[in-house]
């Protein structure tokens, strides 16, 4: 390791304060691994997601909104799976040594994990190669689960309720209010180029700030079949709880979530193109036998969590979805492919 190397990570990821104690973290950053203590009657959760300058935030974003929108997607998936964040692990691929950008990124980082009680115990820094100078953030999040009580894509039953958290399609608006490349068609717009300031400011919100469910993932876990978090959007990551449970599912589309702030900027269509297509949202969406949907609401209130019901699984194995006169609308597939 070079000096400077070793600087950076002494002076922005250790002596920052992300590598705060916590229960379970014998040994964190410093050491060759970090050392973590399990017991017997919890899995570990682990789950890892890359960023990449680019194509998941443009040059030059605020390094400290980067950050949080980093840990957050991996927290949303431990959301996902009913775990408790445990600690995170950090791989940067960095162009260069900008002090002032590792300042903001650190700092980014430690309010989030501080709020999850998630401290940094290890990682990599190294630098791109001069012909891809593209800054690149990978972060593996470790959680804990009681013994067979995460929620798995893979337990849905026919007649269960299907729920989302939050807001849908804002993260796939915001892409067109950042300068960001959208995977949707290109009717797909803004319908006024000039969007008013606190729109603007929302969509940057939804953004780079989704917020991870952790808390209503872990209170619900017990009434609940199966979960997912939405990062490619409602249609295709409820698919993979459909393939995984092996049912079809009927959505209404007027019921669902859309934020004021989607109502002002786009069309009532892409409204609902965003929520089913769109992506980046990192809301939960679970389903619910209707024995203990009313709990399940009850919780989220007290929590102050939104939830909004949106359909229901069936048998087969297709996806529907009905318009508010009842009437089926079928969707040419927008999902975004990765490749
Ligand atoms: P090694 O050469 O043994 O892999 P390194 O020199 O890469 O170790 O790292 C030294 C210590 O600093 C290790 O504990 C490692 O986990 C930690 N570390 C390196 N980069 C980061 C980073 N980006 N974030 C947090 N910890 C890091
Ligand atoms: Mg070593």
């Amino acid at each position: 390791m070079s000096a400077s190397e070793f600087e950076i990570i002494q002076r922005y990821f250790a002596e920052s304060g992300l590598d705060f104690s916590r229960q379970g973290v014998e040994l964190g950053i410093g050491d060759d691994a970090a050392l973590l203590t399990l017991h017997q009657d919890s899995n570990l959760a682990i789950s890892m997601d890359v960023l990449v300058e680019n194509v998941h935030f443009p040059e030059g974003a605020d390094p400290a909104l980067i950050a949080n929108r980093a840990l957050a997607v991996n927290l949303s998936d431990l959301a996902a799976m009913a775990a408790q964040p445990l600690c995170f692990t950090l791989g940067l691929v960095l162009a260069e040594r900008d002090e002032k950008w590792l300042e903001h990124f650190s700092k980014g980082l430690l309010a989030l994990a501080k709020k999850f009680n998630c401290p940094l115990v290890g990682g990599d820094t190294t630098k791109c190669s001069p012909e891809s100078a593209n800054t690149s953030i990978s972060i593996q999040v470790h959680g804990i689960c009681s013994k067979n009580k995460a929620s798995l894509r893979s337990g849905a039953n026919p007649g269960d309720k299907i729920y989302v958290s939050g807001k849908l399609g804002d993260g796939a608006i915001a892409l067109l209010s950042l300068d960001l490349q959208s995977h949707l068609p290109d009717s797909f717009q803004l319908q006024n180029s000039e969007l008013p300031e606190s729109c603007k400011q929302y969509f940057s919100d939804a953004y780079y700030r989704p917020q991870p469910r952790i808390a209503l993932a872990l209170a619900i876990r017990e009434l609940i079949t199966s979960s997912i978090d939405i990062s490619d959007g409602l249609l295709g990551d409820l698919g993979h709880i459909t393939s995984a449970s092996n049912c079809g599912a009927k959505l209404i589309l007027a019921e669902l979530p859309v934020s004021e702030s989607a109502r002002c900027c786009v069309s009532e269509d892409n409204q609902v193109k965003a929520a089913l297509f769109g992506g980046d949202d990192y809301e939960l969406c679970f389903t619910v036998p209707p024995v203990h949907c009313a709990e399940v609401e009850k919780i989220a209130s007290g929590l102050g969590e939104e939830l909004s019901c949106i359909g229901e699984i069936v048998g087969g194995n297709q996806i529907s979805c009905f318009d508010h006169s009842g009437s089926e609308r079928v969707f040419e597939n927008h999902s975004y492919q990765h490749f």
